[in-house]
C-alpha cells in the first residue's frame, strides 16, 4: 500500500515537472513572440519590415528557413523597394499574378514539394516541416509568411496554430499599414493631370541625385521645358483641350528620357528633367531631340488637330570640389541656370534650346 502511494507520488511529481517545463517553454515562446511583434510594430518602412521578417524571425523562433510572398500584381511594391534602393533578399518573392486559391490556404505539416516549393525557391536545403500562413487583411490577400524547419516534427499537421495565426495577423496589420503609407506617399508625388511626378518629388530627389553624381564623379544635367504660347491653346480649345495637350506633351517628353531620369511637372505648363551621368553636349542633344518630337506631335482633340512647341533651358552640374558636400544651394543654382536659359530661349524666339552652362561645386576663394 505504502509502495503504491510512493509510486503514485513519484509519477505525479514527474507529471508535474513535465507540466512545469511546458509552462516555462510556453512562457519563453510567448515572450519571444511579444518581443518580435513589438519590434515589428515599431518599424516604419516596408523594407525594414521585410528585413525583420526574413532575418530576425529565424533567430527569434529558432527556424531554419523563412520566406515572404507578397502579392504585387500592379508592380507597386517592386517600384517602392527600388526607390529605396532595396537590394532584393533571397526569401522575398513578389507575386505578379494571383495565387491559385488552394495555395492561399494555410498549411502546417511535412514539406510537400508540389505544395510548398513555390514558397521556398532558390534555397540550398529544403525544410522538412513547414508552416505556410496566408496574410490577409479586410478580406484582401497580401501574401504568405512561410516558416520552415529542418526538424520533421517542428510543424505537425495536428499542432495548435494559435501562435502562428496570431503572428500572421500582426504581420498582416503591419504590412497593410505600411503598404497604405507607401501608396499615399507615391500618390502625393504624382501630378494627377499628367501622371508624371510633381515638383515635390523633384525637391525630394534633387539632393539625392546630385550626391550620387558627386560620389561617382559624373555630371548631372537639368532641362527646363515650357510650352510656347500655351495660354492661346486654352483660349482656342478651352481648358479641356489645354489639359489634353499637357498630358500628351508630358508623355511625349517622358518617352524620350531614360526610365531612371527624374521627370516632373514643375507647374502649369512647365516640366523639369534631371538626367544623371549626362554631360553638357549630351543634355543639349537630348533637349533638341525632345524639342523636335514635340514640334512633330499632332494632338487630335474633338475634330481638330492641335500642335504646340516647347522652349528648353539646359544646365549641367559638374562635380569638381569633391570634398564639399552638395547642398540645397547647388540644387537651386542648377535649376535657376536652366530656368534663366529657358527665359533666353523664349526671348530669342521660342521653339528652341538654350544652354545655361555649367554649375560647379568648386568654392571660389
Ligand atoms: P510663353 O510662350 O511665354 O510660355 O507663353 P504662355 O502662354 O505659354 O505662358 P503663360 O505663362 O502666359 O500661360 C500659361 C498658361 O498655362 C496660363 C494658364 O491658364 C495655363 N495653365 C496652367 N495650368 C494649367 C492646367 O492645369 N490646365 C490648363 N488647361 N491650363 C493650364
Ligand atoms: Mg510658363
Ligand atoms: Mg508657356
Amino acid at each position: 500500500m505504502e509502495e503504491d502511494l510512493t509510486t503514485d507520488l513519484t509519477q505525479l511529481q514527474s507529471h508535474l515537472e513535465t507540466m512545469l517545463e511546458r509552462v516555462q517553454q510556453n512562457s519563453a515562446t510567448l515572450q519571444k513572440f511579444q518581443a518580435f511583434e513589438l519590434r515589428l510594430l515599431k518599424l516604419n518602412s516596408l523594407s525594414d519590415i521585410i528585413d525583420h521578417l526574413l532575418e530576425e524571425a529565424k533567430n527569434y523562433f529558432d527556424l531554419d528557413v523563412v520566406s515572404l510572398c507578397l502579392s504585387d500584381e500592379t508592380g507597386e511594391i517592386e517600384k517602392t523597394l527600388n526607390s529605396y534602393s532595396y537590394s532584393s533578399k533571397n526569401g522575398l518573392i513578389l507575386l505578379d499574378k494571383p495565387l491559385k486559391s488552394k495555395a492561399v490556404e494555410a498549411y502546417v505539416g511535412a514539406y510537400d514539394s508540389t505544395l510548398c516549393s513555390g514558397f521556398f525557391p532558390h534555397i540550398e536545403r529544403q525544410p522538412t516541416s513547414v508552416a505556410i500562413t496566408p496574410l490577409t487583411r479586410r478580406g484582401k490577400y497580401l501574401g504568405t509568411l512561410n516558416l520552415g524547419s529542418y526538424q520533421p516534427d517542428r510543424f505537425a499537421g495536428n499542432m495548435a496554430t494559435d501562435f502562428i495565426d496570431h503572428l500572421s495577423s500582426v504581420v498582416s496589420v503591419c504590412l497593410e499599414n505600411n503598404l497604405n503609407i507607401e501608396e499615399i506617399r507615391r500618390v502625393s508625388y504624382i501630378d494627377a493631370l499628367t501622371g508624371v511626378n510633381n515638383r515635390r518629388f523633384l525637391e525630394q530627389r534633387i539632393g539625392e541625385e546630385l550626391r550620387s553624381c558627386q560620389r561617382n564623379a559624373e555630371p548631372l544635367s537639368c532641362q527646363f521645358f515650357d510650352i510656347d504660347y500655351f495660354k492661346s491653346v486654352n483660349d482656342r480649345f478651352g481648358h479641356q483641350g489645354g489639359d489634353l495637350v499637357l498630358a500628351l506633351v508630358a508623355a511625349a517628353i517622358r518617352n524620350q528620357l531614360r526610365n531612371n531620369d527624374v521627370f516632373v511637372r514643375y507647374g502649369g505648363e512647365e516640366f523639369v528633367a534631371l538626367l544623371s551621368n549626362t554631360d553638357e553636349p549630351k543634355a543639349l542633344e537630348t533637349a533638341e531631340r525632345v524639342r523636335k518630337t514635340i514640334q512633330a506631335l499632332v494632338i487630335a482633340f474633338n475634330d481638330v488637330s492641335i500642335s504646340v512647341t516647347v522652349s528648353v533651358g539646359v544646365s549641367t552640374y559638374v562635380p569638381e570640389g569633391l570634398s564639399i558636400p552638395v547642398d540645397d544651394e547647388i540644387a537651386a543654382r542648377l535649376v535657376k541656370a536652366a530656368d534663366s536659359a529657358l527665359y533666353r530661349a523664349k526671348h530669342n524666339g521660342r521653339n528652341r534650346v538654350e544652354n545655361g552652362g555649367v554649375v560647379s561645386d568648386k568654392r571660389v576663394l
